[in-house]
């Protein structure tokens, strides 16, 4: 059979362009016997075309998810229909190394991969085309992405300066946990406290040494408390703590602690060593608050009872205000 100058130009023309596009092309026959591999298989699994012809793809590659990809193969030939998966479903076929500059950080290179059907001269489907497309770029971008906004999210919920969750947060569990009470009637304990005398501290060593002592305060705080309880930055140098399951002389126990660990600290600044101490409030959750509000309120009232008293104390709110119940060490 002649056959025209021309097409053999064009057949070679074609080629080249398959071998040298950037992406992966490999035909298989049903027996998942590689015919094609072009150059961008080669380069980046470092198997040569005339290496792999004719071999059985998952003998070369026993790392492949053969049951999945079997699956897929034979839906496309059954369906006679092209199949498209991408890097979110299973971010690759092929495990490449990325070699891309930019998001070097990726370990691998993500793939989306179509599987095409190919049918010889007689219409009957006997081999199958997989493309490979490297999406690195795309997949490193998008994580990139959901990894900032899980940190703003997380960011927006805490307190920059001590970690400690902001007021918002903390108020909304507050509230959560009063109705949590309503519905279970668990005893339950609020405390809300405040530095002493913080403005002589901001006056005497700078604002930037008050900020040391708040992130102090923060850091006691922390060690002092168990998983369940929760401790927010309620404002400057006032904070507040929620003790699920803890009635007020548990969390007179635990005030206490904190109470006296920071009275005899020494928080060491570039400025100064600097002591301070702290008022705290109490409110055992009953039945008197409508509202999650007015159980912060008790807290704080017992507070204010802490500072009048002479502050350094601890005050478990009660309603008689006559009776007020203060402690010093
Ligand atoms: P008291 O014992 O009655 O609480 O006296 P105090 O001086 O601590 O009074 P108060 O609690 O009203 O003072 C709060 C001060 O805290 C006023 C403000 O300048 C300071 N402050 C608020 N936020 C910050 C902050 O983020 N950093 C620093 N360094 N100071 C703050
Ligand atoms: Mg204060
Ligand atoms: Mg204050």
């Amino acid at each position: 059979m002649a056959v025209n100058e021309n097409e053999v130009n064009a057949f070679h023309w074609l080629m080249n362009m398959l071998e040298s596009v950037e992406m992966g092309l490999v035909v298989i026959d049903t027996d998942y016997r590689v015919q094609v591999w072009n150059g961008f298989m080669e380069n980046h699994s470092g198997i040569t075309a005339s290496r792999i012809r004719d071999r059985n793809l998952f003998e070369v590659f026993p790392d492949l998810p053969e049951a999945w990809l079997r699956r897929k193969v034979d839906s496309v030939v059954m369906l006679n229909t092209r199949a498209f998966t991408s890097w979110e479903q299973r971010p690759y076929l092929f495990r490449f190394r990325n070699t891309r500059p930019i998001t070097g950080t990726e370990e691998f290179m993500f793939q989306n991969l179509t599987i095409s059907p190919l049918s010889g001269p007689d219409g009957k489907i006997d081999k199958i085309c997989l493309m490979v497309y490297d999406v690195t770029d795309v997949a490193a971008g998008r994580l990139a992405l959901e990894k900032a906004n899980a940190q703003l999210e997380k960011l927006s919920m805490t307190d920059r300066l001590t970690g400690l969750l902001n007021r918002g947060t903390w108020e909304n569990l507050v509230d959560a946990e009063y109705e949590r009470y309503r519905r279970y009637g668990n005893a339950t304990s609020l405390v809300m406290f405040d530095i002493d005398h913080f403005k002589k501290v901001n006056d005497t060593h700078g604002h930037l040494a008050g900020d040391e002592v708040i992130r102090h305060t923060a850091g006691v705080v922390k060690s002092a408390l168990r998983q369940s309880d929760r401790g927010g930055r309620y404002g400057g140098e006032e904070f507040g703590i929620i003790l699920p399951e803890t009635d007020a002389n548990g969390a007179r126990i635990i005030c206490e602690r904190i109470r006296e660990f920071i009275a005899e600290s020494t928080v060491k600044t570039s400025v100064a060593d600097i002591r301070y101490t702290v008022s705290m409030g109490i409110a055992q959750l009953g039945d008197e608050p409508e509202n999650y509000m007015q159980w912060l309120g008790q807290a704080d009232k017992a507070l204010y009872r802490a500072k009048e008293s002479g502050r350094n104390r601890v005050v478990v709110y009660s309603d008689d205000s006559a009776s007020s119940d203060a402690s010093k060490a």
